[in-house]
């Protein structure tokens, strides 16, 4: 066998694998599971196919410094990640109070990982192993890799890569940066101008590095106290995104530049075949005796694309994964759903077909010379862009050719969908609303006010209508009761009480009942953060009405929902 079962979490399962030594460990917020879902496995996954040894340390105990030593030291690195989401977002909801659970922990309990779990864990590695290069990666070191604004502290704080001191920071999804990390090191050599990677230098030093072309970004000085260069940074962020023509971006803070190379290029489907096709167990690791709630979620669905074309101002996962959509080969998920019907526990339901956005699979920019040099920062807003194929005849095809798989019952898409593109094409709407929807679709319109949606970059609500109309239209006809549950925001930047009223109007007009409604969380690096922080518009610079305190939030969350009986998923 040329994999390990699992990747070893201890020195036992090391010694049954014959060995003495890791090459690299990877410490996670998160509990281990061996899904490509879950970032240390994917990561982990891809280094063991490249020829590493790859131990996993889930959830350190912070206060013993030899848990984290429990695999001994590894021969290249020690890669750490706060898991799946930041650990703030994770223990805190939108007015502050402490999260009751923690989807990725055994049993759902919180406390298996600390607040601030990134800087935590990089100071218990580097008192463990004094010396090892330490490379952090996942969401909350990718959006916290410039100055950010810190919703739990109320401040603005730097790149959390000075804050830990860590040898180089990788974001977006890691998975060609922390190949190249390895094989540098590997090689005894500094990983240097490593696409998706941010390094940091004195600024002294900086002009010795022979730099010629990079963007500079305002200071982090100038971030802390100026509104208006804190929303320039971040729309230069946006702007320098594009991997094909993003500079390097530059950032003095003290007397330190950080340092951040352009975008990775993203997967081609050759590559996502490669990765989702890894010998991943696709389980929790054996030592688990209690329920893993985000698994648990997960088990039965299929990721079939990454990186959202959408832009909406506050979707910290579509910043993570970029804008350039990746999709599976029909093969490779076919394959994977074949294992799937292989196991025990499978009782016929694929339970998503999806990614970020189900319905953009095998979609994208079908002008390679102008998406090279394109700024936008979205490819749907405030229009379909016109060289945006909203074909779905590849993912209705999928969707055919998984049902037809034996021991396949059901396929549904759980994963939201964009009906601004999904209304381009009936028969997919007619398939989606046939076939694919388990009782009511979930849908993200997150607001009817056509001043705030425009703020979210998101659909106008005429296009909400005409989904609406013709899913009615489709449901009507078939013998099954099916429904739209809509996701909805409150207390967005920007959005006051008058348009809270406006949104309940509409939810009482269409006899809607939301299936949650969420109070905004300025999560860091987003452009509705910046909104949020700066009170700004972030085209005209207006000002615009924040709801910040907690009173705010509440009322108009209470008027959004009426006497409604939204679930809040504050
Ligand atoms: S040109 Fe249009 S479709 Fe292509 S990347 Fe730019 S916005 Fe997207």
């Amino acid at each position: 066998m040329d994999h390990a079962p699992v990747l070893p979490v201890s020195r036992a399962e090391m010694d049954a694998l014959g060995w003495n030594r890791c090459d690299v460990v990877i410490v996670s917020g998160d509990a281990y599971v061996d899904h490509p879902s879950f970032g240390a496995a994917l990561i982990g996954r891809y280094l063991e196919s490249l020829g590493y040894r790859v131990g996993i340390i889930p959830q350190p105990d912070v206060v013993n410094v030899s848990d984290v030593l429990r695999l001994g030291v590894p021969r290249l690195f020690v890669g750490i990640t706060s898991g799946v989401m930041d650990s703030m977002v994770s223990h805190y909801t939108s007015l502050h109070k402490p999260r009751s659970d923690d989807a990725y922990s055994p049993g759902g309990r919180p406390g298996k990982r600390p607040d601030r779990a990134l800087l935590r864990y990089v100071n218990l590695v580097q008192r463990a192993m004094p010396g090892i290069p330490v490379v952090i990666g996942g969401i909350e070191a990718s959006l916290r890799r410039f100055s950010h604004y810190d919703f739990w502290s109320d401040k603005v704080r730097k790149s959390i890569l000075l804050d830990t001191k860590a040898t180089v920071l990788v974001y977006g999804m890691g998975e060609k940066a922390v190949a190249e990390i390895a094989a540098a090191l590997d090689g005894g050599r500094t990983p240097e101008n490593v696409r998706g990677t941010v390094t940091y230098a004195d600024a002294g030093r900086f002009g010795s590095l022979g730099m010629e072309r990079y963007v500079e970004l305002p200071s982090h000085e100038d971030v802390s106290g100026n509104p208006a260069a804190f929303m320039e940074m971040t729309r230069t962020i946006e702007r320098e995104s594009n991997p094909w023509c993003g500079s390097v971006l530059v950032q003095k803070a003290d007397r330190r530049v950080v340092i951040a190379h352009p975008p990775a290029f993203p997967l081609s489907s050759r590559e996502m075949d490669h990765v989702y096709g890894l010998p991943f167990s696709g389980v929790p690791h054996p030592s688990y005796r209690e329920v893993i709630p985000a698994y648990e979620m997960i088990r039965n669905s299929i990721t079939v694309v990454r990186g959202c074309a959408g832009g909406c101002s506050f979707c910290a996962l579509g910043l993570h994964q970029g804008r350039f959509v990746s999709s599976r080969s029909p093969n490779s998920v076919i394959a994977e759903v074949g294992r799937l019907t292989r196991r025990k526990d499978f009782r016929g339901t694929v339970s998503d077909l999806g990614g970020p956005t189900a319905n953009l699979y095998g979609l994208g920019c079908r002008n390679p010379d102008a998406m090279r040099s394109c700024r936008r920062n979205s490819c749907l807003y405030p229009d379909i862009c016109v060289n945006f194929d909203t074909d779905h005849s590849e993912y209705v095809e999928l969707l055919d050719r998984v049902s037809a798989v034996g021991g396949v019952r059901n396929v549904y898409i759980s994963s939201g969908i964009r009906y601004d593109v999904a209304i381009r094409s009936r028969k997919f709407l007619e398939k989606l609303v046939r076939n694919h929807v388990p009782g009511y679709l979930k849908v993200a319109p997150e607001h009817f006010s056509a001043s705030v949606l425009e703020l979210m970059r998101k659909p106008h609500p005429g296009l909400w209508r005409r989904f609406k109309k013709l899913f009615d239209g489709i449901a009507g006809k078939t013998e099954k009761k099916i429904f739209i549950r809509p996701y909805l925001m409150a207390a967005f930047p920007g959005c006051t009480v008058a348009h809270a009223v406006e949104a309940a109007r509409e939810l009482e007009k269409e006899g809607l009942r939301p299936e949650a409604v969420q109070i905004f969380l300025p999560t860091p690096m987003t452009m509705a953060t910046a909104m949020y922080h700066t009170g700004l518009h972030p085209e005209t610079g207006e000002p615009l009405e924040v709801a910040r305190k907690p009173s705010e939030k509440k009322r108009r969350l209470a008027v959004l929902l009426g006497r409604r009986s939204g679930r809040p998923r504050a």
